[in-house]
């Protein structure tokens, strides 16, 4: 596979997430992605953004791990410390844009939050 290629697939990978208003899951981004492009190459982009700080992941119902744009993050660094919402209704995941305050603790540093909040959401209740 040539580079040209590969950055082609990236693009799209990143195209689908700023087309989608909610969080992805690599399944859900292999059903829209060019059916060239397996569940590894996925697994890999994936990866890659997330290293490079465009996205952060965390586990919703059922472990799976779900995807989303990063704001203000960079390489090698994180700085979304938000919750996520999954509705229990339509399973739809999405970050919540308000931070959680991290607790301060004598006995551990704590440097982030996975708070997955549960309920229904607009379109469903
Ligand atoms: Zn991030
Ligand atoms: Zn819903
Ligand atoms: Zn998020």
């Amino acid at each position: 596979m040539g580079v040209v290629r590969k950055t082609k697939h990236l693009e799209q990978v990143l195209r689908v997430f700023l087309q989608s208003s909610d969080a992805l899951s690599a399944g859900m981004l292999l059903d829209v992605l060019d059916k060239e492009i397996n569940k590894s190459t996925v697994y890999r982009m994936l990866d890659k953004l997330e290293d490079d700080g465009v996205i952060h992941s965390f586990l919703t119902m059922g472990q799976i791990r779900f995807y989303a744009l990063c704001k203000g993050c960079s390489s090698g660094r994180h700085v979304d410390s938000h919750a996520h919402f999954q509705c229990t209704s339509c399973k739809r995941v999405s970050c919540f844009s308000e931070e959680i305050v991290l607790p301060t603790s004598e006995r551990a540093r704590i440097t982030s939050a996975q708070v997955l909040l549960t309920g229904q959401c607009e379109s469903c209740l």
